[in-house]
């Protein structure tokens, strides 16, 4: 067992500078008012955090069942204590030691995390660390980011922060190869993995760098690797890009009119194929940065009705680009807060961050905050199942001995006295 006992000191440290601030935030008022006042002018980029992300620090022990306590949402933190799309290898280039991840969760109780490797990589030999700045170089699934995370945790066994290891080094357009390497994973790293994603089914970003969508035949492919998933109760994260914005600019993602839903029926292969068996996790409900004007109607319809159809589809509402597009706007906002909160057992919160070494505690903390913002308008009910990570944990309740959740459940929250 190893740490930064450094690192611990300093978090520490820093926790015991902010706790004063924290309670400045109480308030009898009710929680959702005060909360949805704060998210309505959020900080800039470069505003410091809010304190009460970082000064009021949540332990493991919260989540444990047989906690008495009650989750204040008035005073505690409005950051999710899930964070289950986390990528702790970058596209290239070096990546923020574990240890130091698992400080930065800690200090902002984010108390559980997927690791993530990254589905598409660049070649080492390329020295290229970000997709977009390498246009033309091709982008390659690959099994080294599962090996490598693997072996971090095991190193480093973090204290305080529960880590679930994902494998992330499918090629869906080759599904052939994938019950080997998940055999492969077996022999050397043995019921470490219980999640597999993220998974790119289509991804418009990556087009540039030789990435194509997945073919529906390739789709009808999957069967021996989704039925392992399925014995295992293993959920799979796909990102599937649902299409893209009209043509405005000449700068614009090359798309034509009506083609918000393009790639619709490549999701609706793979639910109509493996739906009713596996565990689906379809992250940030669809949307890309090629796809911000799809009216919120029409999207929450699309959503909604293949989660009436079927039960173990759930959706990640990860990345900074939802709250930028989607849920910063006070116009889509209402549907979108009315839509969680009806569905609120089938949503998955976190960042989407991407762990290259360029960035810090302060990057990391700032998604967080970004992505939490939502959490402050949803109702007591969908708060606990969302942000306090009731669906979480539910999603391994029958994982037999692969789960190891069974001893974590969501702090009720706390009833606001009436005045
Ligand atoms: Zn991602």
């Amino acid at each position: 067992m190893r740490k930064s006992t450094f690192a611990l000191f300093a978090a520490s440290l820093f926790q015991m500078g902010c706790t004063t601030t924290a309670t400045t935030t109480d308030t009898q008022t009710g929680a959702t008012a005060m909360q949805a006042q704060e998210a309505k002018q959020p900080p800039s980029s470069t505003d410091a955090l809010a304190p009460r992300l970082s000064g009021n620090p949540r332990t493991l022990d919260m989540f444990k069942k047989g906690y008495e306590g009650c989750y204040d949402r008035a005073s505690e933190s409005y950051a999710f204590v899930v964070d289950s799309h986390n990528h702790f290898r970058p596209f290239g280039g070096n990546a923020i030691p574990l240890y130091q991840m698992s400080d930065y969760l800690r200090r902002l109780g984010v108390l559980f995390v997927n690791i993530y490797g990254i589905g598409q990589t660049l070649p080492i030999d390329s020295g290229c660390e970000y997709y977009l700045d390498c246009q033309g170089t091709d982008v390659i699934p690959t099994i080294k980011n599962d090996f490598r995370n693997a072996s971090n945790v095991l190193e480093y066994e973090p204290e305080g922060v529960h880590m679930t290891l994902s494998m992330s080094f499918p090629n869906l357009a080759k599904p052939a190869l994938v019950e080997p390497q998940i055999k492969l994973l077996d022999r050397e790293y043995p019921k470490q993995f219980k999640w597999m994603g993220e998974v790119n089914l289509v991804k418009q970003a990556l087009f540039g760098n030789n990435h194509k969508a997945t073919t529906e035949a390739q789709i009808g492919q999957w069967g021996p690797f989704m039925k392992i998933l399925e014995e295992r109760k293993i959920p799979i994260a796909i990102h599937s890009d649902l299409g893209c914005s009209e043509k405005v600019n000449e700068d614009d993602f090359e798309c034509g009119a009506g083609e918000r839903t393009k790639y619709l029926h490549l999701m609706d292969k793979v639910l109509e194929l493996y739906g009713d068996t596996n565990k689906i996790v379809w992250v940030h409900m669809g949307l890309s940065k090629e796809l911000t004007d799809i009216p919120p109607a029409e999207h929450i319809d699309i959503l909604k009705e293949r989660l009436d159809k079927y039960p173990n589809l759930n959706l990640d509402i990860t990345w900074g680009v939802i709250w930028d597009y989607y849920f910063s706007d006070s116009i889509k906002r209402p549907d979108y807060v009315n839509f969680l909160n009806e569905y609120s057992t089938r949503i998955l919160p976190g960042t989407d961050f991407v762990a290259l070494h360029t960035k810090d505690y302060l990057s990391y903390a700032k998604e967080v905050q970004k992505t939490s913002q939502i959490n402050l308008y949803l109702d007591d009910n969908a708060f606990r199942n969302i942000a306090l990570g009731e669906n979480y944990f539910r999603l391994f309740d029958d994982m037999g001995d692969l789960g190891d959740m069974s001893a974590y459940t969501a702090p009720k929250i706390c009833e606001v006295p009436a005045n």
